[in-house]
């Protein structure tokens, strides 16, 4: 199955257990240090091992899904599967483009040098992963990490323990294993791993542990992407179709039963339109899932009972307009609306995180904007309307992670849209390019000439007005490459040594 060392499940309380979780992240960095992951052709063979991967397993990885949260086969090749051989398409294809060095404009001074950005790098990464998209979340970090040279420690959410199994049962068997070990395991294990010595951490999951994971980070200066989540709010305009609106929120939020880290929370509407927008809900659920959604092969579950009794929790004392079926012993909760919601409520304070859909009555844009600005920055923002000025306002009076206008959750599959927070919905973004940026260092190099000395004279003492003169002229003054021309520049450089040899000597 897996060679020794590879991966590491410590089993609480094992003599020595920890010990294995240093070993494997020095393990990892011994093998950074030989410099075998830095070649494009070792990071395009790794992926292409990944690409292997994901197609000859893709059955088993779709089992683990199913048995973890209940994804049938579609469901986890749309959401989870699709996403990461795009994901490694597209690295193999960008990455000569990507880690070419990028030279950049010079300033008078260094005219003659050569000057570029080359990105390196970080060194050992550490991705600890969510549940609700087990597959996806771990990998996307890890092909972004693999993609930038690095060595990779990965650690599975231990709430999706198959996936999780999975891992750590295939990592081995496809890439390198000293360079990308998986450490299974919980809160004592990923609290070791933080103890170590890391050069970036990406974490996806929840902000509480989010500050655990930076406070932990900070110990060694390590820099951190968090991947967080929050409420974020979903503002239905009158000035809409209100039945196309509602059917992309339905398809959006109750996908893998709510449990998206950017599902829309909540609704924003005027009263006037509440009633339709519950009416066009309801037909939708009844078209996506059918009269009995207890069968529907397409409809997930809640990953386990303590978030079912969460989330059982968040409906107390609320109207429940349609839904609010439940059943503990296979973590079934209906699609569910709620009107009437007071602002102050449980349900309106924390991330909801399943089935439940809460409608809170504004009136008017000016009003949504301002409930939206009182609270945290959301990860994602979604608006309704036929009218662009309503979207264009709203984007730009409000903050988020991300916002998509008249759909839902579809930037996040735009591969060259950064995806992340801000505030408290994260830190740091990925996906494609910005994958590889994250999880690379941008070294400045500026190579001189140990000739042409007569240039730098201003630079060197005795100081005089004149020098301080002719600096400001050559290092402040901006050219404007249109107007003076490259060729200009050039001659203008030659010109700096000669008039600095006459003015300043
Ligand atoms: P989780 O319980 O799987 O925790 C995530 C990771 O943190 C796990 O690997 C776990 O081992 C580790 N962990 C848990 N407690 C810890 C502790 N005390 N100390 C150290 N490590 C600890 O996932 P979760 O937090 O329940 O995930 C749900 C949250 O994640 C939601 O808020 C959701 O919005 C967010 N999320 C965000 C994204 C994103 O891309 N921004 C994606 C998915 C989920």
């Amino acid at each position: 199955m897996l060679s020794p060392g590879s991966c590491v499940q410590t089993g609480r309380g094992l003599p020595g257990a920890m010990d294995k979780i240093k070993a494997t992240v020095e393990r990892a960095r011994a093998a950074f240090n030989t410099g075998k992951s830095r070649p494009v052709e070792f990071r395009i063979q790794q992926l292409q091992a990944l690409k292997r991967m994901v197609e000859e397993k893709e059955k088993d990885i779709a089992e683990a899904l199913e048995a973890d949260l209940h994804k049938n086969k579609y469901s986890a090749f749309s959401y989870e599967i699709m996403g990461v051989l795009g994901e490694i398409n597209l690295a193999v294809e960008k990455l000569p483009e990507w880690v070419a060095p990028r030279h950049v404009p010079k300033t008078v001074m260094t005219l003659a040098d050569e000057s570029y950005v080359r990105s390196e790098p970080l060194g050992v990464v550490l991705v600890i992963g969510a549940w609700n998209y087990p597959f996806v979340l771990v990998m996307q970090p890890l092909i972004g990490a693999i993609v930038a040279g690095n060595a990779v420690v990965v650690k599975p959410s231990e709430v999706s323990e198959h996936t999780s199994k999975l891992f750590e049962t295939l990592l081995p068997q496809y890439i390198d294993k000293d360079l990308y070990p998986v450490v299974t395991g919980a809160v004592l294990e990923t609290t070791e791993l933080l103890k170590q010595r890391f050069d970036h951490i990406l974490y996806t999951g929840n902000g509480h542990v989010g500050k655990i994971v930076m406070a932990a980070a900070s110990k060694h200066l390590t820099p951190v992407t968090l991947e967080l989540g929050g409420k974020s709010p979903c503002y239905i305009d009158k000035d809409c179709n209100i039945d196309m609106a509602s059917r992309r929120i339905t398809w959006g939020k109750f996908v893998n039963c709510g449990q998206t880290c950017i599902a829309p929370d909540y609704i924003l509407c005027d009263k006037s339109i509440e009633g339709r927008v519950v009416e066009s809900i309801k037909k939708n659920l009844k078209e996506f899932y059918g009269e009995d959604i207890q069968k529907s092969p397409d409809y997930e579950r809640i990953v386990n009972k303590r978030h079912f009794k969460r989330i059982m929790g968040l409906l107390e004392g609320q109207k429940i307009a349609y839904g609010g079926e439940a059943d503990e012993a296979t973590c079934f909760i209906a699609p569910t609306i709620l009107t009437d919601v007071n602002p102050d409520s449980k349900v309106m304070q924390e991330e909801i995180f399943g089935p439940i859909l809460p409608i809170v009555t504004v009136k008017g844009l000016d009003e949504a904007i301002q409930f939206i600005n009182q609270r945290e920055k959301p990860l994602a923002l979604y608006v309704f309307s036929d009218n662009k000025k309503v979207i264009k306002k709203m984007i730009a009076e409000t903050s988020s992670g991300g916002v998509t206008a008249n759909d839902v959750l579809m930037h996040f599959s735009v591969p060259t849209l950064p995806f992340g927070g801000v505030g408290n919905s994260g830190m740091g973004c990925y996906h494609g390019r910005y994958s590889f940026e994250t999880f690379s260092h941008q070294r400045s190099c500026l190579i001189r000439a140990l000739n042409m000395e007569v240039v730098n004279s201003i630079r060197y003492p005795p100081n005089s007005q004149k020098k301080v003169d002719w600096a400001k002229f050559f290092i402040l003054t901006r050219f404007c490459k249109r107007k003076v021309g490259l060729v200009a520049l050039a001659v203008l450089g030659i010109l700096v040594a000669i008039v600095i040899k006459v003015a300043v000597f």
